[in-house]
Formats: structure tokens, sequence, C-alpha cells
């Protein structure tokens, strides 16, 4: 038997039926044919979405095509459900692929689905001989790097260090004979080890030059999947890709691309080498980690309870700096262009996100938020969820206040999650009850004090009067209790006053919303009503 059908049979789907399987697709000149292709790790990196984004967006625009791929190779770093995981998070951003798993022409789009179509390409590699087996074990390998170190020489299986490049077919057969598992590596174009120079063009970078690739990578594993760059140039050719937008941590690679797809016999794809998000670590950037930080992880957002339009906005903002100013609707309608991505990391501003996330809450109809809070509480509070759903009439009304005015709506909620700090108080339910004269809350009044306000209120309250009327019992009560009408009167003689009337009416504020700060109190007892009202005002022990 040839040593070559020894290492790929020959029965392999010849590669040019696979060339005609799919062929070039019928697109008007000028559509772009991009693709977003994760590695199903169980865990979707924000830098992932705006990278899809953006490939989305340039197929869109172009009247192209947007694939998505799940590129699982990598078998060991493979995580059970994280491909059910990724489409969950791409459809809640809204980012639907033209083709993926299970739908369209070109596909499988899994990766580990297309091991014979490697294969076939493999072969071809080998045919021409710019592919060989290597059967070097992971300790010959160690051994190299540290000779490779002990010599000053860059480490790497290259030129004069790659001891399995010239193998005789006699070594080749001899360790084929004893089973000796291989990986079989691209022969590199410039093996000989002079470092030559490369240059390219980038849509995100411009024109690039940097060191040529002199190393042999593996294009194909023990086991028989390809490695990530074997399976870059074979699918983004076969799927007819005309524009490949990634993370710009692969920038490096794109000389080892550029040979492969050059030995292949294919035309190489545009690349796009997006840039990074980064995250200020003391005083310096670093890209925002996995492992450290929870805002890399898309679900922290949805989770957080920022809303959907409002994180789009941030990360297009992101994308294309031009679309930063502009209104949220505007900015989720635009179309993203490579051109105009930065080159260099992007520094993630959650403080820019929530104002962001203010301005959508604040814009979005009052029924569409409390649908959308109440999904939100279903999964991440579910006491809340339940008291709020007791009672959608109070909800409504609860979103309402001051939002409906249309010239000045409020915009105080960036996430859903915060609406129970502000708002909970309005939930009968959810509140719990100022019981003690001498909370901290209604410093610097004496429990004397804050009883008697409590009482003087409680009293005589009356419930239906308009805003001016109703809060003119409270300043009646407190002027009655020697209080002063104003913060300048008691400045000029605080001896005469036991404090100004803010502090006061602070005492009711508490006791109707348990907090120092709130909305508007006039339109808070309008929707706690009477005897919800009356029933705080008495709580006092
Ligand atoms: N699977 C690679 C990754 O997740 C994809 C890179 C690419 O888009 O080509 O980093």
């Amino acid at each position: 038997m040839e040593i070559l059908d020894r290492l790929i049979p020959s029965h392999v789907t010849p590669a040019a039926q696979w060339e005609q399987r799919f062929p070039a697709r019928p697109l008007a000149e000028g559509a772009e044919v991009t693709r977003f292709a994760p590695s199903p790790t169980g865990f979707v990196h924000v830098g992932g979405i705006l990278v899809a984004l953006i490939a989305q967006s340039v197929a869109v625009s172009s009247g192209g095509v947007f694939i998505l791929r799940v590129e699982d190779t990598d078998q060991s770093r493979y995580v059970e459900g994280a491909v059910e995981q990724l489409g969950r998070s791409l459809e809640y951003f809204g980012i639907i692929p033209d083709e993926s798993v299970g739908s369209g022409a070109y596909g499988p789009y899994v990766q580990s689905e297309r091991a014979g179509i490697y294969d076939s390409f493999v072969r071809v590699l080998l045919e021409q001989d710019s592919a060989y087996p290597c059967f070097c074990t992971s300790e010959e390998l160690a051994e190299l790097t540290a000779r490779q170190q002990a010599a000053k020489a860059p480490s790497g299986y290259w030129g004069p260090w790659a001891a399995c490049r010239s193998l005789t077919e006699q070594d080749v057969v001899a360790r084929l004979d004893v089973g000796t598992p291989f990986v079989i590596r691209f022969r590199a174009t410039s093996g000989d080890g002079e470092v030559r120079r490369v240059k390219f063009s980038d849509r995100v970078r411009g024109d690039i030059e940097m060191d040529d690739n002199r190393n042999d990578v593996v294009v194909r594993k023990t086991m028989g999947l390809p490695t990530y760059h074997l399976a870059h140039a074979v699918d983004d050719h076969l799927m007819r890709v005309t524009t490949v937008v990634r993370a710009d941590e692969w920038l490096s690679s794109v000389p080892l691309h550029l040979q492969l797809f050059d030995a292949l016999g294919f035309d190489a794809p545009q690349y796009a080498h997006i840039a990074p998000i980064v995250i200020m670590d003391g005083k310096s950037k670093r890209k925002l980690s996995k492992r450290k930080d929870p805002q890399a992880n898309v679900d922290w957002y949805a989770e957080s309870g920022y809303p959907v339009e409002g994180i789009l906005c941030y990360l297009r903002g992101l994308a294309n700096a031009r679309l930063q100013d502009e209104p949220w609707q505007q900015v989720l309608s635009e179309s993203l262009r490579l051109e105009e991505c930065s080159n260099s990391g992007q520094l993630l501003d959650l403080a820019k996100l929530a104002s962001i996330c203010r301005e959508v809450i604040a814009d979005l109809p009052v029924e569409q938020s409390a649908d959308r809070l109440l999904a939100w509480a279903q999964r991440r509070d579910p006491e809340l969820a339940v008291q709020l759903a007791e009672d959608r009439h109070a909800l409504l009304r609860v979103l309402s206040i001051e939002q409906t005015q249309p010239d000045r709506p409020r915009k105080d909620l960036a996430t859903w999650g915060e609406f129970r700090e502000k708002y909970g108080f309005l939930i009968p339910a959810a509140f719990t009850l100022v019981t003690d004269p001498a909370d901290a809350r209604f410093d610097p009044l004496d429990v004397e004090l804050v009883r008697q306000m409590a009482a003087v209120v409680a009293d005589g309250y009356k419930h239906d009067l308009d805003g001016r009327e109703w809060f003119e019992q409270v300043r009646t009560a407190a002027l009655s209790l020697g209080f002063s009408a104003s913060v300048g009167e008691y400045k000029r003689e605080p001896e005469r006053f036991r404090g100004p009337l803010k502090v006061a009416a602070n005492v009711i504020r508490v006791l109707l919303t348990g907090s120092t700060r709130s909305p508007d109190l006039y339109e808070a007892s309008r929707v706690l009503g009477a005897t919800e009202v009356f029933r705080r005002l008495a709580s006092l022990a």
C-alpha cells in the first residue's frame, strides 16, 4: 500500500467533488458573505457578540449572507449544552444567521461533522508534499523547546529543528508499521528557516507587514480532526465566505493562513480583525477576562436586567464611534462599517451602558416595561414576580409615575434589577413597615419628634386632595410642631426652630417609602391608595 493511503485513505471524497457540491454563490457584486464561528465552550463572551454584530451587519447591509458555524474541533474544551446556550444568546440579541446548524446549503455547519471534508484537503496537501506526517511525542516536543531555549532559537516546529520534515520514506514506513501515532503538519512555505516578510491588507487595520510564517503547524490531529487553521481555510473557502470578521487575537496567524489558502489553491478571503473589549485593571488596560470579569459573559447583562436594546446600542457604539451620540433607535437601525472599527481595545464603560439603558427604559411604553420587568423577575427574582403579577393595574401605575410626561420622562432605571430597590415600596406585599422611631433613616430627629410628626399627619390625614393641598397637610403639621418653612429661615434663627421643614417631611417620606430618597411622594401616595398610606403613617411602634 502506498504511504499516502496509509496516512489518509484513498477512498476519501476527491476535493473536486466538494468544490462542485458547494459552488460559488450567485450573489450580486459587492455582496459580502460573513460568518460568526464560536467554539462551544459553555460561555458566550461579550466580545464575541460584538464580532457577530459587526459580521451580521456587513452581510445584511451588502445583500450578502451571514453564517453561524460551530467550531468544536477542540473536543477537550467542549461543554455539554453549549451549542444550545449559544443559540439562545444569539436569539436574545436578535442575531439570526441566514445559514446555521440544520439549515443552509453549504453545511454541515458544525465542524465535528465535517471530518471527511477536511481529510479530502489534507490528502491534497500530502499529495503535493505540502504536508507530512510527524511522529514526535509530547516529550520529544518538550525536549525540542528546551534545546531551542538553550540555543536562544525561536521556538516552534520549523526549519532545521523540524525533525520529521525530512524523514525518508523508509523512516515513515517503519514508524507506521509499528503503529506509531502521528499528526499531519503543514510544510511552511518559508521552511528553510529564513525569516521573510509578508504584506497583506486588513479591512480594519489597513496595510500590514509582518514576519512570514515558518512554523510547520499541525493541520490534522492524531485522532483525525483538523486544527483551527486547516478548518478555517477549508470551511471559509467551501462556504464561499468573502470576509472573515474575527477577533484580533488571530491577526498573527494571517501569514500562516495565507500560505494554507495558497497551498490549497483557494483565493484568500478579506480579513477584518476586531479589537477586543478591554477593562481598566489598576492603571493599565487588559482584555476582559473570562475568569476574572463577570461582565465578559453575555448572560451577566441579561441577568442584571439591562434592556437588550441598550446592550446592543452600546456595543454598536463600541464598534463604530460615529454612533455614540445618536439616539438609541437610530443606532439600532444603522449599518456597521468595518472601515470605521477601531484598531485598539475599546474600554468597557458600564456608566455609559447604564445611561443608554435609562433612555431605553424611559422610552418603552409602560405596558412593555411591565412585561419585560415581569419576564426578568420570573427568572431572577421570583418573589418579586409573584408580588408584581398579583396586581397588574398597580404595576402599570407604578411604572407610570413621572413617566407619562412626554417632555420629561423619568430616567431612573437602567436595569430591571433596580426596580425592587427604587419602586418595590409601592408593592404592599414587598414593603417592610418602618416601626422603630429611632431608625437611622429619621436622623437627625429625636424619637419624640418623629412620633409626633407621624401622629399629627396621621390624625387628620386626608387622601383625596390635589398635589398642592396634599403636601400642605404635611407642611402644616411640621409648622405646628415648630419646624421652619424654609431652610433659609432656619439658618437665620436656628434657635427658634426644631429644624427645617424638609427634615420633618423626611419622616413621612421614610414611613411611606422606606427610603430617604424617593420619587414624588404625592404620586407615590396615589399609587398606594388611602388605606395603605394610612397603614404606613401609623406603623411606628
Ligand atoms: N473558533 C474561533 C474562536 O472562537 C473562531 C475564530 C474565527 O472567527 O475564525 O476564536
